[in-house]
């Protein structure tokens, strides 16, 4: 299958692959970094180079590559029945399942699920479905959703309108309308000058604001990652999400927790609400549901809003072609199964959770890390020019990308957003595996920091 050569590959990949988010013109010049194979926590390219991955894919592949459970429940279901839908009046016996099982492992308010493709059309269906549920309540008004900057809610018309990213924006007349942003609880930019507890309630707030100018009689819902991930793993401050709560119940506004990321263990509990300390009412899931080795999302559907679809509702003019497809189902219940069989959420909570963290506040002593931070197996480091006044390098230095190359020439996939480095670690890594990624990040800073004192960008 590998016949080709690495040349060979980028060439026909520049020539017909338009890759996400990418500028096609600059990767055709440099060519695609070709991914042939995987195991555990460790990707292999075409050149034969071993690379340990702590994105877990894109902060998916939550059990580790090569699980042969998932393997065999693919290929099982696909023997068995490859594709029935869920539109006329049936159901597969993979999709009931998982149904069934997702109940039981997410908080108990969700009974119900409604199945997606992916986290963007997951979020598709909560505009839609809080939409239909003020509707139904006789409270049509109700329309506006409140997000955040910075949020990243998916790549659909819908998704990219809920989250907050100014660049996806500006391109194809985004956000559509009634969706409205506020500030993201971004201690280190926005709250420096409080202790983080403080700036959690004031961040919180801004909530509150905004809905007073709106008009409560107009707000169906707000959403929000439990941590913001893409944005740059933005850890809000511990007393942020209680009053969030706060503020939705006083208003009675619908409260959206997209655990794309943050779902099935991430945080070191099986959902980040239960990290964070928040009641939803809906729960948008993909990503770590079949650990990314196959496409699947959903909508968690909590009692309040469930009862009013189901009573009252009618028809529910919406779904996908593949809502509840058995393969993804299958293999989603052989992922969530072993999660369960491995006590692998609680490995993340008790213990290499507990340890990233110890290993992370050590890295604060490095002279380029301005602040570091874990919530479970997700972490950040910030890369400043000066720790004494916390000032940031200039952005046309790209500083989080010359540190990026230095860790992809090194055999270590972290990412960079802006200047904080994020990983999202497979939560099957274990302490030495731990160890040798530090050792790995550790060179990378060191790295980075010759590069800075070479050409004199240091203050
Ligand atoms: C990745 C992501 C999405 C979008 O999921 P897709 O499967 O890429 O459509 C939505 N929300 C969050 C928090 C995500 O990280």
């Amino acid at each position: 299958m590998n016949a080709r050569t690495t040349l060979e590959w980028q060439a026909a990949d520049a020539a017909h692959f338009l890759h996400p988010f990418t500028d096609f013109q600059s990767l055709a010049r440099k060519g695609s970094r070709i991914i042939t194979k995987a195991d555990n926590i460790y990707l292999t390219d075409s050149d034969g180079n071993r690379i340990l991955d702590a994105m877990s894919g894109l902060w998916c592949v939550n059990v580790g590559y090569g699980q042969e459970a998932l393997v065999e429940a693919a290929a099982r279901q696909m023997r068995e029945l490859p594709f029935y839908n869920a539109f006329f009046q049936t159901a597969t016996p993979p999709a009931i399942e998982l149904a069934e099982l997702l109940s039981e492992v997410t908080p108990p308010q969700f009974k119900h699920v409604f199945f997606s493709g992916s986290g963007s059309e997951g979020n598709d269906t909560v505009v839609r479905m809080v939409r239909r549920y003020w509707d139904l309540m006789g409270q049509p008004g109700r329309s506006v959703i409140i997000s955040r900057v910075n949020a990243y809610h998916g790549s659909t018309m819908a998704g990219a309108s809920l989250g907050g990213m100014s660049g996806m924006h500006a391109q194809g007349g985004l956000p559509i309308p009634g969706i409205v942003h506020i500030q993201q609880p971004y201690w280190y930019e926005h709250g420096r000058s409080m202790s983080r507890d403080e700036f959690g309630i004031v961040a919180a707030g801004w909530l509150e604001d905004r809905i007073l100018e709106i008009g409560a009689e107009k707000v169906a819902a707000f959403i929000g990652e439990p941590i913001q991930g893409a944005g740059g793993v933005i850890i809000p401050p511990a007393t942020y999400w209680p009053e969030i709560q706060r503020i939705c119940d006083k208003y009675g506004i619908l409260l959206v927790s997209d655990e794309v990321i943050c779902g099935f263990g991430r945080t070191g509990q099986w959902f980040g609400c239960e990290t964070l300390g928040y009641r939803p009412d809906l729960m948008t899931f993909a990503k770590g549901v079949t650990s990314g080795y196959v496409p699947l999302g959903g909508v968690m559907v909590g009692d309040r809003i469930a009862k009013v679809l189901i009573e009252h509702g009618g028809e529910f003019n919406h779904g996908y072609t593949y809502s509840g497809h058995p393969v993804a189902c299958a293999v989603a219940l052989a992922n969530i199964r072993l999660i369960q069989e491995t006590r692998l959420v609680e490995h993340v909570r008790d213990d290499v959770g507990p340890y990233l963290a110890e290993q992370y506040a050590k890295l604060r002593e490095h002279p380029l890390v301005g602040d570091a931070e874990t919530c479970g197996l997700m972490a950040v480091l910030l890369l400043v020019k000066d720790k004494s006044t916390g000032a940031m390098f200039p952005s046309e230095l790209d500083m989080g990308m010359v540190c990026r190359g230095h860790c992809f020439r090194e055999g270590l996939i972290m990412r960079a957003v802006g200047d904080r480095m994020i990983i999202a670690p497979p939560l099957v890594i274990t302490r030495a595996q731990i160890d040798e990624m530090m050792s790995l990040i550790r060179r990378c800073l060191d790295l980075t920091l010759a590069d800075a004192h070479t050409h004199g960008w240091l203050a």
